[in-house]
C-alpha cells in the first residue's frame, strides 16, 4: 500500500488534501449560518411581542435574513402561523401582513371561486362600511366574531355598475390579508356560479346558476344562496363543494341577457354556454351545449356550410333524442333573446375554452335526461 501511496504524482495527493481542506470549510460555515435562522424559529415561536420593536429582542434574529430568505420562509407559512407571527412586533406584523406575502395566497385558495367581482364588491362593502358604521374588521387573527349574514341580494336585482373603489385607508390597508380573511372566516358571502344546483336536482343538470355563497370552514363546503324564481323563496343548499363552485365567468347578473360576441364564429362542433330561463321572471342559469348542423347537412364537415347559414343550431345532447329540451335555433345576427312560456327564453351564448370544456364534462349524467 505505502508502495502505491508513493507512486502517486505529487501533484494529485495535494489536490486531494485540498479538497478535504475546501469540504472541511464550505461544512463549518453552513453550520455557523444555521445558528441565527435557529434562534429565530426560537423567537418566533415563544416571543409574542405584539406591538413593541424589534430593538428590543436580540441582535441576531429572523429579521436579520435577507429580504429574500425572509420572503422565502414567509411564503411557507400557513394564513394562520403567518397571523401568529404577526402578532411578535411591529417590524413582523408589517411583514407578515403586506400584500405580496397574501396575495399569493389569495390566488391560491380563492382565484377559482372568488374573481375580481367579487373583490370590487368586498371593496365597495368594506368602503361602506367604514364610511357609514364603526365597526372595525380585526385583522389581528383568524378568531374574531363572527358576522355572518347575506349582504349581497345584489345578484338578482338589475346590477348597477359598481363605481370604482375610492380611496380609504383602513380598506386599502393589507387589503389581501383581510380580504383572504372575510372569504375564510365565512363572514363575507360573494357571488359565485354553482354546478347541477341544488344537490344535483334533475331540473338542473348540466347548468351553472348564480348564487350568494358562504365558505364554511368546518366542512370545507359552501353554503349558497339561489335567487329566487318569480315569488318564491330563495333556496338554500348547503354542502356545496369546491368543486361544483365557480367565478362568475363574465359580469352579467343573473337577470341581465348576455350581449354575445359575433355568432358568425360559431361553427358545428363548437362547445358552449347558452342563459336559458323557464319564465320571464326566471333568473337565467347558464347550460352547457353544442352547435349542431342544420338538417340538410350531411354532417360530413369536408362539404359542411353550417356555418354559412343565418342560423345557428344549439344542441344540449344531455337530452334524449325527441325530447323538446334537446336542440334549438338563434339567428346569427339578430340574437338577444328568444322563446316564451312553454319552451322557455334562450338568451346569450358563450363559447368556451378547453379548460370550461373539460370541467363541464365532470357532470355529464350517466344516463340521458328526457
Ligand atoms: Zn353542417
Amino acid at each position: 500500500m505505502s508502495g502505491t501511496f508513493e507512486s502517486l504524482p505529487p501533484f494529485s495527493v495535494w489536490l486531494a488534501l485540498a479538497l478535504v481542506l475546501i469540504m472541511l470549510i464550505v461544512k463549518a460555515r453552513s453550520k455557523i449560518r444555521e445558528k441565527p435562522m435557529m434562534r429565530a424559529g426560537r423567537e418566533l415561536k415563544f416571543e409574542t411581542n405584539a406591538g413593541t420593536s424589534c430593538e428590543n429582542v436580540p441582535a441576531a434574529s429572523f429579521l436579520d435574513l435577507s429580504e429574500l430568505v425572509m420572503d422565502n420562509l414567509l411564503s411557507k407559512l400557513s394564513p394562520q402561523a403567518l397571523s401568529k407571527a404577526a402578532s411578535v412586533c411591529k417590524e413582523l406584523r408589517q411583514r407578515c401582513t403586506s400584500d405580496h406575502v397574501w396575495l399569493p395566497r389569495v390566488l391560491a385558495k380563492w382565484g377559482g371561486v372568488a374573481g375580481d367581482l367579487a373583490f370590487e364588491e368586498w371593496m365597495n362593502d368594506c368602503i361602506s362600511l367604514y364610511a357609514h358604521n364603526p365597526y372595525k374588521l380585526d385583522d389581528s387573527s383568524f378568531d374574531y366574531k363572527s358576522r355572518k349574514s347575506w349582504p349581497l341580494s345584489r345578484i338578482w336585482t338589475p346590477r348597477e355598475i359598481p363605481p370604482l373603489p375610492q380611496k380609504n385607508d383602513e380598506c386599502n390597508q393589507n387589503v389581501y390579508m383581510k380580504w383572504y380573511i372575510a372569504l375564510e372566516t365565512g363572514n363575507y358571502c360573494f357571488r359565485g356560479q354553482v354546478y347541477n344546483r341544488e344537490h344535483g336536482h334533475v331540473g338542473f343538470l348540466m347548468s351553472c346558476y348564480d348564487a350568494e355563497v358562504c365558505y364554511d370552514r368546518e366542512s370545507d363546503t359552501f353554503k349558497a344562496r339561489y335567487p329566487p324564481h318569480g315569488t318564491c323563496s330563495p333556496v338554500l343548499e348547503e354542502g356545496v363543494s369546491w368543486e361544483r363552485l365557480r367565478k362568475p365567468p363574465v359580469s352579467t347578473t343573473a337577470q341581465e341577457v348576455y350581449v354575445s360576441p359575433s355568432l358568425r364564429n360559431l361553427r358545428p362542433g363548437d362547445h358552449v354556454e347558452v342563459q336559458w330561463r323557464a319564465e320571464k321572471t326566471y333568473p337565467y342559469g347558464w347550460w352547457y351545449g353544442v352547435v349542431g348542423h342544420s338538417e340538410a347537412c350531411s354532417k360530413d364537415m369536408r362539404r359542411c356550410v353550417c356555418h354559412l347559414d343565418d342560423t345557428v343550431w344549439l344542441e344540449f345532447n344531455q337530452y334524449a333524442p325527441g325530447s323538446r329540451w334537446r336542440r334549438t335555433e338563434v339567428n346569427r345576427d339578430n340574437h338577444t333573446e328568444k322563446g316564451d312560456d312553454t319552451e322557455g327564453y334562450y338568451a346569450g351564448v358563450r363559447k368556451l375554452s378547453k379548460d370550461e370544456v373539460s370541467v363541464w364534462t365532470r357532470f355529464w349524467p350517466k344516463e340521458l335526461l328526457e
